[in-house]
């Protein structure tokens, strides 16, 4: 059985070790040793890389009992060989699995919910708790998280024997088979726990929880601590830079600024309606009464403004009234009328003009991919009739 050095001192980034097994796999090279300090993946945080002699280590994982480290290299077995954590990765993770287990405590103490899965990546903490919470009882979880990061409290991690184990209240997630390890974070939380966390509240940094949704019956909350919450912070000190200049704001002003400058689009869209509509009511006055099929072509109209410039035309004729404008591909176009059954004709239209396109019985509306002037003959002419 591997000695797992990492039980006994979490910072622990290199050590000298004997190579007991190197076995060939599918994934590559399962090697096996007398002592470890990379933690395998277990319990929602993924297992330790780093180096083993030569051999590079994508990841430390169990096979049945045995702690094996998956390297593309082979390694000489009862060789001994110098071994290197990469810590940075190894760090962050114990920044962020610590914080999980203060705000779990911390959740569970004031509102008697459990945390029911636990899931570690590079990039955030996702943690799901049986039961809801609002965004003032997170945000005031938060603060007192943080708080026990600046006391920099001590955390502890042991096996208990049987006899003080029955005396420890602690939390756990699942039925424990064997040795229990106890994480204790002084007069915080007791928890059953196997991973390696930090030594001190404070080497945390900071928690933060970004946010969170409703999930099963509960909730699941997505945190960021230590330097992962430092790189979210400094991602979006840069944007807040770029949007300052943008919006000409001092950074302490972005809502406002992009509250009054949403506002004034809103307000020149309208006005643009205002002025498509009419444009659209002129075009109408100068369109006689016909018989035939009517199609028109306006530049700059949006779906809805060609629905409004349909309608006003569909006065004129008791045929059929189309009105296309320009798009990024093709045009786009709105066809209607009060004789035909626009839904019926649409499968035609959509494939003489190699276009797409669905609506109601009176009218239809989508893309048309075909020559400008082809599809305003085809209208007129009428050829959907064909
Ligand atoms: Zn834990």
């Amino acid at each position: 059985m591997t000695e797992k050095l990492y039980d006994a001192d979490s910072f622990l980034s290199s050590f000298d070790a004997k190579v007991l097994s190197c076995e060939k796999t599918e994934k590559g090279f399962e090697i096996t040793l007398d002592k470890t300090a990379f933690f395998p993946e277990s319990g929602g945080q993924y297992g330790d890389s780093g180096k083993i002699g030569t051999a590079v280590i994508v990841q430390t994982y169990y096979r049945n009992d045995e702690i094996v480290h998956l390297s593309s290299e082979p390694l000489e077995v009862n060789s001994v060989v110098h071994c290197e954590l990469n810590f940075e990765e190894r760090f962050i993770k114990m920044q962020n699995h610590t914080a999980e287990h203060i705000v779990s405590s911390l959740i569970h103490k004031k509102y008697g919910y459990d945390n029911v899965g636990f899931h570690l990546s590079k990039e955030f903490t996702t943690c799901d708790f049986n039961g809801m919470l609002t965004k003032e009882q997170l945000s005031e979880i938060e603060q007192l998280a943080n708080r026990i990061v600046y006391m920099n409290t001590p955390v502890l991690c042991y096996y208990p024997d049987k006899a003080l184990l029955e005396k420890l209240t602690y939390r756990s997630k699942g039925e424990l088979e064997g040795e229990v390890r106890i994480v204790e974070i002084k007069d915080v939380d007791m928890c059953a726990c196997c991973a390696p966390h930090v030594k001190y509240t404070g080497q945390i940094g900071i928690i933060k929880i970004v946010s969170f949704i409703k999930y099963k019956s509960g909730i699941r909350i997505t945190m960021k601590s230590g330097y992962t919450a430092y790189e979210d912070y400094k991602k979006r000190s840069e944007q807040d830079e770029q949007l300052s200049v943008l919006l000409s704001a001092p950074q302490s002003d972005l809502l406002p600024a992009l509250k009054e400058k949403l506002d004034s689009l809103d307000q020149i869209k309208a006005e643009e309606s205002r002025i498509r509509y009419s444009m659209s009511e002129i075009i109408a006055s100068n369109t006689a009464k016909t018989d035939r099929s009517i199609c028109r072509y306006v530049q700059y109209y949006g779906i809805d403004d060609l629905r409004k410039l349909c309608n006003l035309l569909l006065e004129k004729t008791e045929q059929l009234c189309a009105v296309i404008s320009d798009s990024s591909e093709g045009y786009l176009f709105v066809c209607g009328s009060n004789n035909f059954n626009m839904r019926n004709l649409s499968k035609k239209i959509s494939s003489d003009l190699n276009g797409k396109c669905g609506g109601s019985d009176t009218m239809i509306s989508g893309k048309l991919n075909a020559d400008k002037e082809y599809i305003i003959k085809y209208f007129e002419e009428g050829q959907f009739n064909d």
